[in-house]
């Protein structure tokens, strides 16, 4: 079974307070659910110094996981969409529900 979303995908929130926002899927978590999107849903986070890291203490913003439901992925015509799946040859690819056209590479 083909994945709903996958890592470099371009994704459009459909819902809640990040509404509108496109990015790049970063990581689909291994409970498949859930994703990590590009500059979506930033949380603040305390960062501990760590001089061999070279890293500086203070406040660090970082993506947090929003449900794959929370999302659609972008037809590059038609928007964010839902997706259907079709068989090419051997292997399944993703299609937009709208227009038809094919959303894997
Ligand atoms: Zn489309």
């Amino acid at each position: 079974m083909a994945l709903k979303l996958q890592r470099n995908d371009t994704v459009e929130v459909i819902t809640g307070t990040d509404k509108g926002k496109r990015g790049r899927v970063l990581r689909v978590l291994s409970d498949k659910d859930r994703v990590l999107v590009e500059h979506v849903r930033m949380v603040k986070k305390h960062v501990h110094p760590n001089p061999q890291r070279n890293i500086k203490g203070g406040i660090a913003e970082q993506e947090s996981r929003i449900a794959l439901s929370n999302v659609q992925l972008v037809c590059p015509t038609c928007g964010p969409v839902r997706i259907g799946h079709e068989e090419r040859g051997d292997r399944k690819v993703r299609v937009c529900k709208k227009c038809g056209t094919t959303l894997d590479k």
